[in-house]
């Protein structure tokens, strides 16, 4: 499942396996998908993360899921 994040005001979307936030919606579905059949991250879809979601994140800016 997609998490869909706000932070600092701007949505992104984080891959709900790993965490990975990205800018598009298609990549944070690309990376769990990757992460549900390979249980690693792909480099190539990791580039584009902006970063990581951590727990605290995660309870304090939740929005939803997508
Ligand atoms: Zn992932």
């Amino acid at each position: 499942m997609v998490y869909e994040v706000t932070l600092k005001g701007e949505k992104f979307y984080a891959c709900g396996e790993c965490g990975l936030i990205y800018e598009a919606p298609t990549h944070a579905s690309l990376c769990e998908e990757w992460c549900k059949a390979h249980r690693t991250c792909n480099t190539s879809i990791a580039k584009h993360s902006i970063g990581r979601l951590k727990p605290y994140t995660r309870g304090l800016r939740m929005q939803g899921r997508v």
